[in-house]
């Protein structure tokens, strides 16, 4: 816990495993818990979007924890149980059930067909590591994992239909397992309209899907006549790290007024972003560069200082400290996408390499590195520079 340091509040307790500092016992209780490694084939077993009884049902015969001939036989609990699901009157074991057994093995065959994994399947572990090992597309990879567990999870209720009087036959067999899939592959990617109905469409549809690019132009915009614009940006080299604030600002023809970098110790990114906002308000603040905008291509920074966003208590001091600075000024906060932002970009990256020294400023064009003229110059110029995005996870990313 850490209290606030903020003069004009009492005191106040903050849970810092918590981002938003307050106190929740899931987070004591995750934090006091023995953490045991994460066992891969457990983890594979029980991912996202199969269904429970699916993962139970898979984990279980992991275990050899289901109710089956050989297991019977083990336990004393039979003298000998004949496989059902086929004509050879061989012993129901998990080994024949699951692989052998004449419809498994098409199964297993028919699903591999169009993926690339190759056969034979003549033990279990080893077919289930062929599915998780396979070499596949970033789609598709996630769909071929689950494969073994379909399967396994239809053939035993297909023997369990035929013990108990019913019947399943190859095509529904071969059928439940594909819906299953794309039922997955739904889920994976919502935002994939027109995903094939179809088992080798799907694998085809997914080894050859490439995102959506989206390309925007974006430049640096002067500011109104007689404004300042100040452009600021943090960086943290690891997250948290060692991290730098910058700031730079300009007049209302695109020149230099004054830029700024600084190193700020171990941080994170949103810390930096905020703290270089602090320092460029109150650099304004002192040489009285008002009206002003300040311009900050960290959305979330922006949302935090304007009260929109809740704000993690670690921001909450340097947030409040902006708040106040800001009371009365006539300061705009706006936001810019980093394409916009290269100068101060630019600044806050090369304070890394000025070793010996944790801060550095100018206040002339000609002492700029020679990188951070051109860029200057081709903003004074409004000349746009172009941003190129994936279409990822139902949107483009954000930054
Ligand atoms: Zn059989």
């Amino acid at each position: 816990m850490r209290s606030s340091e903020d003069e004009e509040q009492w005191d106040k307790p903050w849970w810092i495993l918590q981002t938003s500092g307050k106190f929740i016992v899931g987070s004591a209780w995750y934090f006091l818990r023995e953490k045991h490694e994460v066992c891969l084939k457990y983890k594979y077993i029980w991912s996202a979007g199969i269904p429970f009884k699916i993962s139970f049902f898979n984990w279980r015969l992991w275990k050899q924890r289901i109710p089956i001939g050989e297991v019977l036989v083990r336990n004393r609990m039979s003298d000998g149980v004949v496989c059902g699901c086929c004509d050879d009157g061989v012993q129901e074991t998990i080994e024949h059930l699951f692989i052998r057994c004449s419809f498994t093995n098409f199964i297993w065959r028919y699903f591999a067909g169009s993926t690339g994994v190759e056969g034979p399947f003549l033990q279990l572990k080893d077919t289930v590591y062929k599915w998780w090992n396979a070499d596949a597309s970033a789609k598709l990879k996630p769909v071929l994992m689950v494969v073994p567990l379909f399967i396994c999870w239809q053939e035993w209720k297909r023997r369990n239909a035929l013990k108990f009087g019913g019947s399943m036959s190859y095509l529904s067999m071969r059928g439940g397992v594909a819906n299953n899939l794309i039922l997955l592959a739904k889920q994976l990617y919502p935002w994939i309209h027109h995903l094939p109905n179809n088992w080798p469409d799907l694998v085809r549809y997914l080894t050859a899907y490439t995102p959506r690019i989206d390309c925007k132009v974006v430049y640096w915009k002067l500011p109104r006549q007689n404004t300042f614009k100040c452009n600021t940006d943090g960086s943290s080299k690891g997250n948290p790290g060692p991290s730098s604030s910058a700031f730079c600002i300009r007049d209302d023809q695109g020149n230099l007024v004054y830029a700024e970098g600084n190193m700020i110790g171990l941080s994170n990114n949103l810390s930096a972003e905020i703290v270089a906002i602090r320092l460029g308000l109150e650099y304004c603040s002192n040489n009285n560069l008002f009206p002003l905008i300040i311009e900050t291509n960290s959305l979330a920074t922006m949302k935090m200082v304007e009260g929109v966003w809740h704000r993690p208590w670690e921001v909450t001091i340097e947030v409040r400290r902006i708040q106040i600075l800001k009371n009365g000024l006539e300061v705009a906060i706006v936001h810019t996408l980093r394409e916009g932002n290269k100068l101060t970009d630019f600044m806050a990256n090369i304070v890394f390499s000025f070793a010996g020294t944790d801060s550095i400023c100018y206040n002339d064009f000609q002492d700029l590195p020679s990188e951070a003229k051109t860029i200057l110059n081709m903003d004074k110029r409004q000349i746009p520079n172009l941003r190129i995005r994936k279409f990822q996870n139902g949107d483009f990313a954000q930054d």
